[in-house]
């Protein structure tokens, strides 16, 4: 088993459009144009050396790295390090393992224990989603992790990324994995820009494929190493906000070093999201109160909430998309988590 990717900033990498997919090792259909725009072209075999190299030195030394993770392990930590950082993965990981070792443990949980070990991590319906996957490995594939992107994408809420993260970090195939720590390192070294934009491209994705590696030479080894290495390289020294260019190992191959550093432009940047007066907050709210175990009455739950600023009506406008969405339930005039 490979060195399974973490992203710090990752989730899918397609939040807006979704090109069609390239294979790995395509670089036939990657147009040569795909790459420095500003006429700047670093060798990528020599990117994939030293990225690679820095990797073996510097990565973190993470549970669903270790050899012995198991692929569920590996999946489990993909579904939340989408949209959640390392820091607050790990206790929540672990825990979670402990508790679910296998697809079939999750599968049989109650929907409320998942909900109440899901924590804190953000975005619970994710939970829900890999509890939907794992009862889908149980009655479609023995128990077991799926072991291509094509199978893991047949089961239910598992998108591109994930798909392909988790047949390249749990079974070595050599798969093309995007996520926006990579599309940041690419963007960067390879084409000049500051930043990726907030859309995966069409000339992103081609260029995504005509960076991995030739698979031929040692059954897609080197590519797997890519992905997890690029990924890595964007979540500590190419940070969106304070790139660490002078203890980067590819500074002096760097098209957006060697363009001078220019700032983005305003179709690249993104504005990042707020959270204060959100729906999301308000959810997460009510969420942490539905934790903590018993039915509570509607009103008193509602009224009760920490945060002055949200009205009556966005309160109760979040708890009935909590129903909607399965993460809440009520029973006349009592809210809970389901099941409970
Ligand atoms: S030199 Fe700087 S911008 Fe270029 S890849 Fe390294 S950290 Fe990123």
């Amino acid at each position: 088993m490979t060195s399974p990717a973490t992203t710090d900033d990752p989730g899918p990498a397609a939040p807006g459009s979704v090109p069609p997919a390239v294979p790995a090792g395509d670089s036939a259909t990657a147009p040569a144009s795909a790459r420095a725009d500003i006429g700047f072209t670093p060798e990528p075999t020599l990117v994939h050396e030293r990225v690679i190299d820095w990797f073996e030195v510097h990565a973190r030394d993470l549970p669903w790295r270790a050899p012995e993770c198991s692929p569920w392990g590996v999946m489990v930590s993909e579904v939340m390090l989408q949209q959640t950082p390392v820091v607050r993965v790990l206790p929540r990981w672990q825990d979670w393992m402990q508790r679910w070792p296998r697809p079939i443990d999750l599968a049989q949980a109650p929907t409320a224990e998942v909900l109440t070990a899901w924590d804190r991590l953000g975005y619970p319906r994710r939970a829900l989603r890999l509890q939907a996957a794992a009862q889908a490995m149980v009655e479609r594939h023995s128990g077991e992790v799926p072991d291509t992107a094509e199978t893991l994408r047949e089961l239910p809420g598992v998108g591109e990324y994930t798909a392909a993260a988790v047949a390249c970090f749990a079974f070595n195939q050599p798969e093309v994995v995007v996520d926006t720590n990579i599309r940041r390192v690419h963007a960067r070294a390879f084409t000049g820009h500051a930043l990726p934009g907030k859309t995966y491209t069409s000339a992103q994705r081609r260029l995504a494929a005509d960076l991995m590696p030739d698979t031929a030479p040692d059954a897609g080894a080197t590519a797997c190493a890519w992905n997890a290495s690029a990924m890595e390289l964007g979540a500590l020294i190419c940070t969106a906000r304070a790139p660490q260019c002078e203890i980067c190992p590819v500074a002096d191959l760097c098209a957006w070093r060697a363009a001078g550093s220019p700032a983005p432009t305003e179709e690249q940047q993104t504005r990042g999201q707020g959270w204060a007066g959100t729906d999301r907050q308000v959810r997460g709210a009510i969420m942490a109160v539905l934790r903590t175990g018993d039915p509570v009455e509607r009103d008193q739950l509602l009224e009760a909430l920490p945060l002055p600023e949200a009205s009556p009506e966005q309160r109760s406008r979040c708890l009935d998309s909590l129903i909607r969405d399965g993460l809440a339930a009520q029973t006349g005039a009592l809210v809970s988590l389901p099941g409970a």
